[in-house]
């Protein structure tokens, strides 16, 4: 979802965000209604400072739009007023610049041994972590890193998304085998509501490897919630599904004062506008373990940036700053026909 805002000078702002229902509970519609609203609500508002785009999205619109909404909303400002103020908001919100963001790869789907064309893709992107999706059954899973390990070594990390689909028996049964095949992250084993089942998890293997929370901490509630239970040991912070730049830092640094590291996740389709929006939070915070997304166009049939921002070999951007130079989120975007800068 693409959000356009227009500031009285005719200068456009762009914004994205992917509403997922399974995750926030958002659906195009559901966001549709919400920009109707904030229509309603914000023609006419004078905005002059980005801090009070923070105001804004922190504090006076928590509990009435959803998180998706949010971070459209956010990067449409953000885009707007810096192309009306002349700032590069990398520049004015990148504490922590990077020279080289190197991106983890994530197979969206089982890998086999006939898929030799996937496999050599992979190979020659050149990634220095992984991500795999968990197969029904254990042995599913077990197979497919065989067939990675095949052709990227035994060296390169690899991450196991479980997507909620374990029980608690399961999980115990599964967790010390794919630790003893390599797996170091163990994402979003249970359903969403079904966090008090980490207990046991964390107390017999949380020393082993990392947990990591990916659809059970969305807001600064549930991010609460997880920490202050030890569920977790990492979170999977995604910028449309936190609501944005500003509301992901801010779950970011409580994580940070328990201790939990985070990563940056990324919604599958998304296009160079949330790239560049997580290349800009990549700068905002002192660590993130991984950073997921950069795809452009070798995932996308078009994308709505022109020189669409993805990575290259060994998986890198380089030189974000520069790359982000220009004001607002520094992109031009291409939507259909018409070109706006
Ligand atoms: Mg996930």
């Amino acid at each position: 979802m693409i959000l356009t805002v227009e500031t009285a000078q005719g200068i456009r702002g762009y914004g994205e965000a992917c509403p997922r229902a399974y995750v926030t509970g958002e659906d195009m519609a559901s966001v549709l209604g919400e920009v109707a609203l904030l229509q309603r609500m914000l023609t006419g508002r004078v905005i002059e400072e980005i801090s009070e785009i923070e105001t804004l999205l922190c504090e006076e619109l928590v509990g009435y739009i959803g998180n998706a909404t949010c971070c459209a909303l956010e990067l449409a400002l953000l885009d707007a007023l810096g192309k009306e103020k002349g700032i590069s908001i990398y520049e004015a919100l990148a504490n922590f610049p990077q020279q080289v963001v190197t991106y983890a790869g994530v197979l969206p789907m089982a890998v086999s041994n006939q898929q030799e064309r996937l496999l050599g893709m992979i190979y020659h992107l050149g990634f220095r972590e992984i991500k795999i999706k968990a197969g029904i059954e254990v042995a599913e899973t077990l197979g497919q890193i065989e067939v990675l390990r095949t052709w990227l070594g035994p060296k390169v990390p690899l991450r196991l998304d479980v997507n909620e689909a374990w029980s608690l028996p399961v999980a115990m049964d599964s967790i010390p085998r794919l630790i003893e095949s390599g797996i170091e992250v163990f994402e979003q084993i249970f359903p969403k509501g079904r966090e008090a089942d980490m207990e046991p998890v964390m107390a017999s293997f949380g020393q082993d490897a990392i947990f990591m929370a990916d659809e059970s901490v969305t807001t600064l509630e549930s991010a609460r919630e997880a920490l202050d239970n030890k569920w977790f040991n990492r979170l999977n912070l995604k910028l449309s599904k936190n609501g944005g730049l500003f509301r992901s830092r801010q779950i970011y640094q409580m994580a940070e004062a328990a201790d939990v590291s985070s990563q940056l996740g990324a919604h599958v389709g998304e296009t160079s506008i949330l790239t560049a929006a997580g290349l800009i939070f990549s700068g905002m915070v002192p660590m993130l373990t991984a950073i997921e997304g950069g795809l452009g166009t070798l995932l996308l049939e078009r994308d709505v940036v022109r020189d669409s921002l993805q990575f290259g070999p060994g998986a890198r951007i380089k030189r974000p700053a520069q790359r982000l130079a220009e004001p607002g989120l520094g992109l031009k975007i291409e939507l259909g026909e018409e070109t706006i800068q």
